[in-house]
């Protein structure tokens, strides 16, 4: 399975003309690449990662607002599974981890993040025969995946480390990253953010503005129930890079 998974994320790939050993910001490139995409961020259960909707003209993909980035990238990528592969229109993910099509999906995840032909092309370029602290650190950086990801490729599906590195590398990855210099953005929410809507219901709601289909005030309510006061208000500071 973990073959046939990694072929159909670098179909994805190809068809997004996404080099395959490039490092990718699924969160702008999810937006960027699926035109009838929203994602919303949003609280929920801990142990639930995220879930999808597929309307007749719209996806929907919701994520923990609570997890990681690493992990929320993660997500994405799972739910983007369901909307390009799966026929049910509706997932929640995160509880049944055991059932077939969630552990295709997540291969498929941690293939298009990371396809089997991008790891080998690192390992070359890093000069990484064996894996340790630092090269694992530094590949999930490159590759903006959770450590977690990371680690379950290398033990379960690469067998590049044993169960006992597993154990010791899985802890304090906020310490280790911090003091080798990385910053801590991949082990954070997401613009650490409670609530949070990107994509299309924005940019559709700018147009049927616009294009005076909506008044001044439904357009504020519309973006109100999307959580964007940042728009309503104009709190984003434009004026410094
Ligand atoms: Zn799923």
């Amino acid at each position: 399975m973990y073959l046939e998974m990694n072929e159909l994320a670098c179909g994805c790939r190809r068809q997004w003309k996404i080099d395959v050993n490039e490092s990718i910001d699924i969160f702008s490139l999810a937006i960027n690449k699926i035109k009838n995409l929203t994602i919303v961020f949003k609280k929920m259960d801990d142990e639930l990662s995220g879930a999808c909707l597929k309307l007749e003209k719209e996806n929907i993909i919701f994520i923990n607002s609570g997890h990681r980035k690493g992990r929320q990238a993660f997500t994405i990528a799972h739910e983007l599974y369901h909307l390009k592969y799966d026929k049910n229109n509706f997932n929640v993910c995160g509880l049944n981890s055991d059932d077939e099509i969630e552990k295709r999906a997540d291969l498929f995840a941690s293939c298009l993040l990371m396809p089997h032909g991008a790891i080998e092309t690192y390992k070359l370029n890093n000069n990484i025969e064996k894996w340790d602290l630092d090269s694992i650190i530094d590949a999930e950086q490159y590759f903006q995946i959770s450590h977690q990801a990371l680690l379950w490729r290398l033990r379960h599906f690469l067998n590049e480390i044993t169960y006992e590195q597993y154990m010791i590398f899985k802890e304090d990855v906020i310490r280790n990253a911090s003091i080798r210099g990385y910053d801590l953005s991949l082990y954070t929410p997401y613009l650490n953010k409670e609530y949070l809507t990107i994509g299309n219901y924005i940019k559709l709601t700018e147009k049927a503005f616009k294009n005076d289909l909506i008044s001044q005030g439904r357009k504020e309510e519309l973006l109100l129930d999307a959580f964007r006061e940042d728009i309503v208000y104009n709190l984003n500071d434009d004026k410094s890079f």
